[in-house]
This record gives structure tokens, sequence and C-alpha cells, in this order.
């Protein structure tokens, strides 16, 4: 094993946030093929609160690629052989580790990735609980007997783990979203090649450095980075690779799947969103803006499930609007690891100039300023969180993801207008509304077209549910015991001359 960058004194990059860990070696600078830690650092990741480098990471090749998979096609028998059991106690280790060093876990994603600490916490803690509810699932992958339809036979299905699969995560949640994958492949059998965010590989390389430490053989779990259109090829159409799973963006989730095609390979998608947050006027409106403020400004408003354009019904509409814009003008900007900072650097600048490109075309269509709609006085990629008024429905924000700190509010008169407004959109991820009219819950629950709906709660997301979208949203469901189909077969057998 390459020794942790501690002991290399070169790397004087690392040296700032790896003296503030405990655990220093969680910090990694090689990828992880077939156990051993390998590559040349070349590529920089960045701090994107202060935009110094933090270490250099492998550029690795398709050929790498190549080779990732084939070692998880040679770890994948004996893996998938051994009892359920011991595959449990396995990933119980690693849920232990990562608890244990949660800490570390979560300096290290603010670092790369600029959310406030506190949400980095919360982060390693519902990704630690996917591997703790797949350790648990792992023993309960049961299969069927079915009532013969000949009296000489019997018939049963089993399900079997589908083989080595590929991973390809976003840079938005580097810890949650390798777990939610890897977990549920490694319960079910299955061997895995990741491929993180190239902003956010060190989550990914120090989860590893865990599952390692926990007992996880080699091949088993394979981590490369670089340049991500030729390793998802690899991924998407070795013959060896039989399930692909990928969270990002509607536009790579298409190529994924035509890609996948060649193979006729399964693919698991979890795609863009445009969440509405509908507020009626029965609701409490007190909750309502606690809501919206978890949904809408969590990690900078750049989650795929964040409410993207907020429905205020007439009567509630002003007094919404006064209150969510107090909260959100209160809020503090900088750095995550600075004390009370509740809102970090958005990623880079694009992802400014998009919520800029947004508020501007709102603007043009009438819509007001409440609060923030600037980039912030700390200048690199800080932007003050923003709630605009008066939004019309058309506003290129009801039909665009904006992932950044925008709340833009539009006014609307009846039910039915508002879900159709809701649904009129290629996207079905996510939806929120508040109310107590229990009629009206279940009225409206069932009318919106997503995979998730939050009835009064604006943060939805847990290890014990299924996550997934409907429309363009993506394929199958991460989480819940829904989570391990993506990663077996079933198999029919027939036992005749009975
Ligand atoms: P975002 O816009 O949020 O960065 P992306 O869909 O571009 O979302 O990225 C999500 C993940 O997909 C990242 O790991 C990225 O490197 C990877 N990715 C980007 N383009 C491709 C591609 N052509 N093939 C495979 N993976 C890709």
């Amino acid at each position: 094993m390459t020794p942790p960058v501690a002991a290399r004194a070169t790397q004087s990059a690392a040296s700032s946030l790896q003296s503030r860990l405990k655990d220093p070696s969680l910090l990694r600078d090689r990828c992880y093929i077939d156990g051993a830690w390998v590559g040349t650092p070349e590529f920089a990741v960045n701090n994107p609160a202060t935009g110094v480098e933090l270490i250099k990471i492998p550029q690795l090749s398709a050929d790498d690629a190549t080779t990732a998979v084939e070692a998880a096609e040679r770890a994948f028998p004996a893996w998938a052989k051994l009892t359920a059991k011991q595959r449990s106690n396995i990933l119980r280790k690693w849920f232990d580790l990562i608890i244990a060093n949660r800490e570390d876990l979560a300096l290290i994603l603010t670092s790369e990735q600029g959310k406030p600490l506190a949400e980095a916490l919360g982060e390693v803690d519902i990704g630690a609980a996917y591997v703790e509810f797949f350790a648990e699932e792992a023993r309960r992958v049961y299969g069927e007997t079915i009532p013969t339809q000949r009296p000489d036979a019997r018939l049963l299905a089993i399900r079997q783990p589908i083989g080595v699969c590929g991973a390809i995560t976003p840079w938005n949640f580097p810890n949650s979203m390798i777990t939610r994958k890897v977990s549920p492949a490694l319960a079910a059998g299955c061997t895995v090649v990741l491929k993180p965010a190239n902003e956010t590989p060190l989550s990914a390389l120090a989860l590893v450095a865990l599952a390692e430490k926990a007992g996880v053989p080699k091949g088993v779990f394979n981590i490369i980075t670089g340049d991500a259109p030729p390793i998802g090829k690899v991924l998407c159409e070795h013959p060896a690779v039989r399930f692909v799973g990928f969270t990002g963006s509607t536009e790579v989730g298409k190529i994924l799947y035509r890609q996948a095609s060649v193979g006729v390979k399964k693919l698991g998608l979890e795609l863009g969103g445009n969440a509405p947050f509908v507020v009626f006027d029965d609701a409490d409106i007190d909750a309502a803006v606690e809501g919206a403020i978890v949904s809408k400004y969590r990690n900078m408003g750049q989650t795929c499930v964040c409410a993207n354009r907020l429905y205020a019904q007439d009567k509630i509409y002003d007094a919404f609007v006064t209150k969510l814009s107090k909260k959100v003008a209160e809020m503090k900007i900088g750095d995550g690891t600075e004390q009370g900072v509740t809102q970090g650097p958005l990623i880079n600048m694009e992802a400014i100039e998009k919520v800029e490109r947004h508020i501007a075309d709102a603007v043009k269509g009438g819509a007001k300023i409440v609060t923030g709609g600037k980039r912030s006085s700390l200048g690199r990629s800080f932007f003050e969180p923003t709630v605009l008024s008066d939004v019309r429905p058309d506003a290129l924000v009801s039909h665009e993801e904006t992932f950044g700190p925008l709340a833009p509010v539009i006014r609307f008169k009846d039910e039915a207008d508002v879900i159709a407004m809701c649904n009129a959109s290629p996207f079905g991820l996510a939806s929120y509304f508040y109310s107590r009219d229990i009629g009206r819950v279940w009225r409206v629950a069932e009318a919106l077209e997503s995979g998730m709906v939050g009835v009064n709660s604006g943060l939805i997301t847990t290890e014990v549910a299924p996550f997934g979208g409907v429309k363009e949203s993506g394929l199958g469901r991460e989480g819940s015991r829904h989570g391990m189909d993506e990663y077996v077969e079933i198999k029919y057998v027939m036992m005749a001359g009975v």
C-alpha cells in the first residue's frame, strides 16, 4: 500500500487539511484497484471556499477502467459465495469505522465540496445509515416458492447477485451517494467499480480506505478517478459489467442509457429534478417556511430534490414571502468550517452564472428581488441566498433546475391550477406541499407526478424509504428494501420429475 500522504514530504498542498485530521491516512491521493493503491497524482482537487489546492489525484484511463472491471470480475465468484451473514458482518464493520471517523470524513467533505460542517456531518451519518441498513438487509434477500401448475414439478424463484456493477457519482453528496450504491451492491454479493466526481473524489477514497480496513476483499470495491466519458464508456460497454448505477444530470444519464443499450445492461438512474414546493392557504405558514428553508437552501440549493419553484396560494402569499425572506436574510455565508455558517460557496463559477441567469430572466418578467440577488462580497463562488416574489409561472426557473440558493415564489389561485403547473415538467423527482386538510393531502399527493412527495416536510431522504424519480428524473429506486432489487436478478427454477 502506498503510504499516506504524511509520509511524503513533497505533498505540501495536502498538509493543511491533513494536519487537521485525527487519522491523516484517510486523505488519499491514489486510486484503489484490486486491493492496491495505484496511479500518479496529477489532477488538482481544490477547496471551493478558498480556491486552495487540497491534493492531486490520478487521472486514470479507459484501460485502467478495464483493469478495474476485470479485477471486480475475478473477485465476484468468491464474494458472491460468502454467506449473507459473512458479507453483513464486513459491511457492519465498515459502518462502525465510518461512524468512528465521522468528524474526519465530514472535514474532508466540507473541504472538497463546500457545504457547512454540520451538514457534512449529517451527510456522513446518513451515508453510514445506508451501510448499516444494507448490512441488515443482506440477510433478507429472500426467494419464493410458487404453487405449481403440474403435479410432477415444483417451482421456485431465487434472487442472485447481478454481477459486476459500475457506479458513477456526483459532487453534491460525495459520501452518501456512494454508500447508497455500494452497500446494497456488496450486500447482494456484487462487486463494484466506482468513479466519483472529479470535484470531490476525496470522500470516496476515504470511504474505500475504511472499507479496506473493514475487510472488504481485494477486487470487491474498486475506485478510479479520471476523465469521465472514456471511463463511463467502459463501465457501460464492458461485457462483464451487468449494472450501472448513476446519479447526476439528465443529460449524462441519457448518454449512459444509450451506451448501456449496446450490451442490454440494467441501469439505475437518479437524474435531475425540478421540485415544486406548494403552500396552500390552510397550511401552517411557519412550518412551511421552515420546510422551504431546509428544502431550498440545504447544500446551498445544490440537491436534486431541492425546491426549485415555490407556489404560494393567494391568501397567504404575502405572509409566506415576508417570513421566508426574513429568515433567508439572516443566513450566514462563509467557509463551511467556520462556526455558524449555513451557506458555503457554490461548487464553481458556472453554478453562479446559472443562478444569475435565472434571476435575470425572472426579473425581466416582472419579478422582484426581496432579498439577496447578487454575488456575495466574499467573492469566489459565494452567492447571497435569494428570494424572488411575483415570479411568473412561465419563468425559466420553472422549466430548468437552478441548483443554487434561489427561491422564486409564484402566486396561484386554486388546487387544480397548481397541480397542473407542478406536473407541467419533464422531470418528476420530488414534490412538496403544505396543507392541513386531510382530503387535500390525499388528493394532491396522489396527483403529483413525482417519485417522492413530502407532505408538511421539506426533508424526506432516509435510508429506509425508496428514493427515485419518474419521467426524465430516472429509473429505479435507491435505499429501502427496494434498493436491493437493482442488484439482484430473479432466477426461476422448475424441478420436474418429482
Ligand atoms: P453535474 O452537472 O452535477 O456535475 P454530471 O452528470 O455532469 O452532473 O456528473 C455526474 C457524474 O457523471 C460525475 O462523476 C461526472 O464525472 C460523470 N460524468 C460526466 N460526464 C460523463 C460521461 N459522458 N460518461 C460518464 N460519466 C460522466
